[in-house]
């Protein structure tokens, strides 16, 4: 069994539809300070707190993700979850990116995802995924989570929101990092 070491339930259900196999939270995870400078330094933060929190799971699983926005200098990037400050929900953050992206041109963001998987016997696995786009006008659609209704990936009109779930996984960040890890892990 593998345990995610995350308090995020839409990233459980993407990452065991992405795997393919049975991924479990953690009950009770505290989340650690994720005090890292980069996307994979956070990601290996939460992958060491899980493994100690988890300790009848053989696999920890960690996924560090966010947005980043190319005319707000790389923001809200690894504070994507607090961005705007943490009593905000998605829609608040959302709301908040729209707001300062008001009459900015360069609308130019990528999503990025940072995977780490700690093994009990001392394995590691590392991979990383990224999806270019642009940020819309407005918020559309319903599915996915966080600054999905206003991510429009390249070479499409429709934004993540949009998407059902089987075509987001085919071209999202979490979707390539998931599947460039299948190939190094022996699961
Ligand atoms: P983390 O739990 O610190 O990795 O926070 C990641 C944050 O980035 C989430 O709370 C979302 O706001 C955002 N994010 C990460 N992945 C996605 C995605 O697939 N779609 C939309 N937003 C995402």
């Amino acid at each position: 069994m593998i345990a995610l070491a995350s308090s995020s339930p839409h990233k459980a259900m993407e990452l065991a539809r992405l795997l393919g196999l049975p991924v479990r939270a953690i009950s009770g995870y505290v989340s650690p300070d994720e005090d890292g400078a980069t996307f994979h330094d956070n990601a290996m933060i939460k992958a060491r707190a899980g493994l100690a929190q988890a300790p009848s799971s053989d696999w920890v699983i960690a996924d560090d993700s966010g947005l980043v926005v190319t005319a707000l200098a790389g923001a809200p990037g690894v504070h994507s979850a607090r961005f705007g400050g943490e009593g905000l929900d998605d829609a608040g953050r959302v709301r908040h990116l729209l707001e300062l992206m008001r009459g900015v041109d360069d609308r130019a963001a990528s999503f990025v995802c940072n995977l780490v998987v700690l093994g009990r016997d001392e394995q590691q696995g590392f991979a990383d995924g990224t999806l270019a786009g642009t940020i819309s006008l407005r918020p559309r659609g319903t599915g996915g989570f966080g600054y999905d209704p206003v991510f429009v990936p390249v070479h499409q009109a429709r934004t993540v929101g949009e998407m059902s779930a089987e075509e987001k996984d085919e071209i999202s960040h979490r979707g390539r990092a998931v599947r460039l890890l299948r190939r190094t892990m022996s699961w």
